[in-house]
């Protein structure tokens, strides 16, 4: 049995192998996923909300539908933000225009969200679904910089967050675990953003903050087992990722062992080489009832030992 930790994969040539029972999730389940356009639609056809979006038509075109801001993304092999461009006028639009051939780009209106929300959640075989709390994520330059769990929103928006996680997988008849992002905007609209069909980065929590990680639940999902209990540990947890900040070759020992001084914490260190921007290694810490409240400033106080205060 063969499973993804990535959506990077060459779909057409797995297919040509003729052995699709060996996949899960199955290559018919990735298949509208992999290209976000493909993705959108997919969404839309099932009635889930989504930003309005479509294909690049013409300059005058895509202004007159969306004005600015407006988004440009590339259809495959974005990750991190790459690939994902926030147009803040026409300037800009001519200048990405010079830079990518934006009439390949899927077009999408901006969405002046309050805040982002995800969701891991898993599906078996026999239909069974597990979802895990859903989690508060915040994004700089479209990269991920934290996360808390569960996030600060009403029971309403939880559980309309839960019941599209749930639709998704069963409506993809997914077998394994899944991350979905979604935008929440000011009057409690829940727009989905993205589905990553796989173990994700805002599920990263799960590995110290839950009763079954997100990748032994992926494993459990794959492999035909009952799904574990998604069930957190303690009051909370967040989660800081230590993006690189400059080019390195220094294992940042000093660092993470400040950080480790923060009661309850765990450091997960990946061992790859710094450049700025890339992903090193990430922080969770459990909060109690009492912290829970402090969320941020523990946020901040793990991000000032990493990025210098
Ligand atoms: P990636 O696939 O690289 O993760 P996303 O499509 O998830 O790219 O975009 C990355 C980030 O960019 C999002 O988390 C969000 O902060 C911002 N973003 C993306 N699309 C929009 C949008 N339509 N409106 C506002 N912000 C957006």
């Amino acid at each position: 049995m063969i499973t993804f930790e990535n959506e990077f994969v060459d779909l057409k040539a797995l297919q040509e192998l003729g052995l699709p029972e060996v996949f899960q999730p199955s290559l018919k389940t990735l298949a509208p996923l992999l290209d976000k356009y493909h993705q959108r639609s997919f969404l839309q056809q099932v009635d889930l909300p989504v930003p309005k979006f479509s294909l690049w038509s013409s300059q005058s075109k895509v202004i007159a539908d969306y004005g600015f801001p407006l988004v440009l993304k590339a259809r495959r092999h974005g990750y991190d933000g790459q690939g994902t461009f926030i147009i803040k006028d026409i300037e800009g639009l001519e200048w990405l225009a010079k830079t990518v051939p934006v009439e390949e780009l899927l077009v999408e209106e901006f969405i002046p969200f309050e805040r982002e929300l995800g969701i891991i959640a898993a599906r078996n075989g026999l239909g069974d679904i597990a979802v895990y709390p859903v989690t508060e994520t915040f994004q700089q330059n479209q990269v991920c910089r934290w996360t808390i769990t569960p996030a600060d929103v009403s029971l309403q928006v939880a559980e309309k967050v839960k019941a599209i996680a749930r639709t998704i997988l069963d409506k993809l008849e997914v077998v394994g675990v899944f991350g979905i992002e979604f935008f929440l905007t000011s009057d409690n609209r829940v727009l989905v953003n993205e589905i990553a069909p796989r173990t994700h980065n805002s599920g990263h929590y799960t590995l110290d903050g839950c009763d079954t990680s997100q990748f032994a639940m992926q494993l459990r999902a794959v492999s035909g087992l009952s799904l574990g209990s998604t069930n957190l540990k303690a009051a909370g947890v967040v989660m800081v990722n230590l993006l690189g900040y400059e080019e390195s070759e220094s294992d940042y020992q000093v660092k993470r062992d400040r950080i480790l001084e923060i009661p309850h914490s765990f450091v997960h260190w990946y061992g790859k080489t710094s450049r700025p921007g890339r992903k090193l290694g990430h922080v969770t810490v459990i909060l109690d009832e009492k912290k829970l409240t402090q969320a941020k400033s523990v946020i901040e106080e793990t991000e000032s030992i990493w990025y210098g205060e």
